[in-house]
């Protein structure tokens, strides 16, 4: 991770988090390994969905997705270890059993379905751009062709920019989404594209209050699943008895409207279990 000292300053919780971690380095915890501990997989520069507060502490939809359906595999908060799993890395965490399930913004797609199993989904968002507030050259996807567009590699967002919404966008493909906020803010990047929920969260942090804006072009169907290994029908069963319960007990709005109401991001209703919206 590049930020610059200036930078660094803007970008707040979101780069002091990525720093926390930077120095902590990686659990290297196996997924359950007879520990009592439970290890899944979180994003932790993405607020309201999965962040790494400067404190250690983890907060965001994802993260309280991931506690209840520990809770319901039989572990506590305190059993949980929150590993760091960047987009392009979590179908290799999974396969090699770093950590026992992911919860990390993960899209359900045919291509991860051929390397992992998809529990859910528990969420429904969209694809879509933050553009700096001043910025009245983009109002449709299209007007993305020849800008800078900056994505995370191994996401989602990135393939369908290149592939299908603007195939001209000079795309630059970073690790983390935290480092393309930092190249909007600084002129290096003229857009940055990923799932709505994910950019909401961004445009409501106090350091950018008033720089940035969602377009609001509702590109793609991001349906949100609980990653895990290739195979595991048991696994996949509990959690999706885990998801329903969730849902039908008012965890999951609470859990919503905590992490969502202050950027206030429009969520889509709870999601039936198998029903992947294409
Ligand atoms: N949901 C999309 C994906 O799974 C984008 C967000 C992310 O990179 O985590 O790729």
């Amino acid at each position: 991770m590049k930020l610059r000292k200036a930078s660094l300053a803007a970008a707040g919780a979101v780069a002091l988090a990525l720093t926390a971690t930077a120095c902590g380095g990686g659990g290297d915890d196996k997924g359950s390994g007879g520990d009592g501990k439970i290890t899944i997989g979180i994003k932790i520069d993405q607020p309201g969905i999965g962040l790494k507060t400067p404190d250690g502490k983890y907060t965001g939809f994802d993260v309280d997705v991931a506690t209840y359906i520990a809770k319901e595999l039989g572990y506590d908060a305190k059993d949980i270890v929150f590993k760091e799993t960047k987009s392009a890395d979590r179908e290799s965490a999974i396969s090699r059993g770093d950590v026992k399930f992911i919860a990390a913004s993960y899209s359900i797609n045919d291509e991860r379905l051929k390397k992992v199993d998809f529990a859910g989904p528990y969420l429904l968002a969209h694809q879509d751009v933050l553009i700096r507030a001043d910025d009245n050259s983009i109002k449709s996807p299209a007007d993305l062709n020849n800008k800078k567009l900056c994505s995370v590699t191994g996401s989602t967002s990135a393939k369908n920019a290149k592939e299908k919404l603007a195939p001209k966008a000079q795309l630059q493909n970073y690790g983390g989404y935290s480092e393309c906020l930092t190249g909007l803010e600084n002129k290096a990047v003229d857009a940055l594209t990923t799932d709505d929920s994910i950019l909401a969260g961004y445009a409501s942090q106090a350091s950018f209050q008033g720089k940035f804006k969602l377009a609001g072009f509702k590109m793609t169907n991001e349906n949100y699943g609980i990653g895990l290994k290739k195979g595991d029908s048991d696994l996949k069963k509990k959690i999706d008895a885990a998801l329903t319960k969730m849902v039908a007990d008012g965890s999951w709005d609470k859990a919503v409207k905590a992490n969502f109401g202050p950027a206030g991001y429009k969520n889509e209703p709870a999601p039936k279990i198998g029903n992947v919206v294409k």
